[in-house]
């Protein structure tokens, strides 16, 4: 068990943000966590687990201990005719999971492929896209609590998971540390082909494969996201806001070309951030370093060795002019650290 100091985060962030943990330490195994939990560092200082920061917006140095899991294997533990069920360590990167479970002909993930990130993660953020989410293939969640090193599982049911969001992010923020994602995968496999141009598969439904689709995502995401290899980003800055039946009909004859999404019918509404972004003027401007990406509104990047402030200031500003031109709140996506 190695705990390092002043340790620099900038690798660990995919905004590239140059700050530093007081304390840094990554676990192979449970046991190796526990005993970093049980360390004088650990029991004194504020703690913070992090994946690849794929999602996290360090508003300056962490004066706490920072973990990192490094619980890599995957194992397939159970199987039946429908369903096969594997045990995922939490410091998995998500993308290398989807890609396994696509070489083996596996169904579910392949919606969420090149998502950024761990899967101990993904299971804390619900992570979705293209009319997937990850708690649609969640079988339980493993986690160790951090106040009595004590190991539990979640069934899915009990991670309340909702756009987003999970019972990790909410009632349970901080207390528990995500060790193995338990999955469930199609052996038959069948697809979401809904959402934007992957309609264009449906028509061929015949020669699908779970390798096609996750290529047709993958392609779709190159060319709408940036690579934080290349450019710094969170991804999706702001969560899409979802909005009340009159809200919604108000702003739909204001602005009669506005795209959304039926959350409930004559009850719940979802409208792109992104596109109320845009709207207000945003695209391509630049605050500092910080700059709303051209291709797609809804990510901030680091365009010119941003600081932590001219992310959090250009976020406030396009908050406030989406709230002057169209009433609503957008919340960050991204967890401010
Ligand atoms: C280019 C790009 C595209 C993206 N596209 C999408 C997308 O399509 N859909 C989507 O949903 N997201 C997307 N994201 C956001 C991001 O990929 C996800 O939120 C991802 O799950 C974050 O994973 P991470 O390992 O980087 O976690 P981090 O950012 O390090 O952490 C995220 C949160 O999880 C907590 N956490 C991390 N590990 C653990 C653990 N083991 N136990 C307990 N808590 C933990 C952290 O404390 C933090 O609160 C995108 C990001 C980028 C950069």
């Amino acid at each position: 068990m190695e705990i390092k100091e002043n340790y620099s985060l900038k690798k660990h962030n995919t905004f590239g943000l140059d700050v530093k943990a007081r304390h840094f330490a990554e676990y192979y195994s449970v046991d190796e966590l526990k005993e970093i939990l049980a360390s004088d560092i650990a029991r004194n200082n504020k703690l913070l687990s992090i994946g690849m920061g794929s999602n996290l917006l360090f508003t300056g140095d962490f004066e706490g201990l920072v973990l990192h899991s490094k619980i890599k294997f995957i194992e397939k533990v159970a199987e039946d005719d429908d369903f096969v069920k594997y045990r995922v360590g939490a410091g998995v990167p998500w993308d290398y999971f989807c890609n396994y479970m696509a070489m083996l002909d596996y169904s579910g993930a392949e919606n969420l492929s090149l998502i950024p990130g761990e899967v101990g993660a993904a299971a804390v953020q619900n992570i979705g896209a293209y009319g997937v989410e990850v708690c649609d293939l969640i079988d339980s969640v493993e986690t160790l609590e951090l106040d009595t090193l004590k190991e539990k599982t979640f069934n899915v049911d009990d991670c309340r998971y909702g756009y987003r969001e999970s019972i990790f992010k909410g009632d349970l923020k901080g207390k528990y540390i995500v060790t193995f994602v338990n999955f469930l995968l199609k052996k038959n496999p069948s697809f979401n082909l809904e959402y934007g141009s992957l309609k264009d598969l449906a028509s061929s439904p015949e020669d699908l494969t779970v390798s096609k689709v996750r290529d047709a995502v993958i392609a779709i995401r190159k060319d709408k996201l940036p690579d934080p290899e290349n450019i710094g980003n969170a991804g999706s800055f702001f969560k899409n806001p979802v909005v009340d039946t009159a809200t919604f009909n108000a702003l739909l004859e204001a602005y009669p070309k506005m795209p959304y999404y039926v959350v409930e019918e004559d009850k719940q509404y979802k409208i792109p951030a992104g596109w109320l972004i845009e709207q207000s003027g945003w695209k391509g401007k630049e605050m500092g370093g910080a700059a709303v990406y051209e291709k797609q509104s809804l990510v901030l990047i680091n365009k010119n060795n941003a600081t932590a402030n001219d992310i959090i200031d250009l976020a406030a500003a396009i908050s406030a002019s989406v709230k002057e031109k169209y009433g609503i709140d957008i919340s960050p996506e991204v967890n401010y650290i």
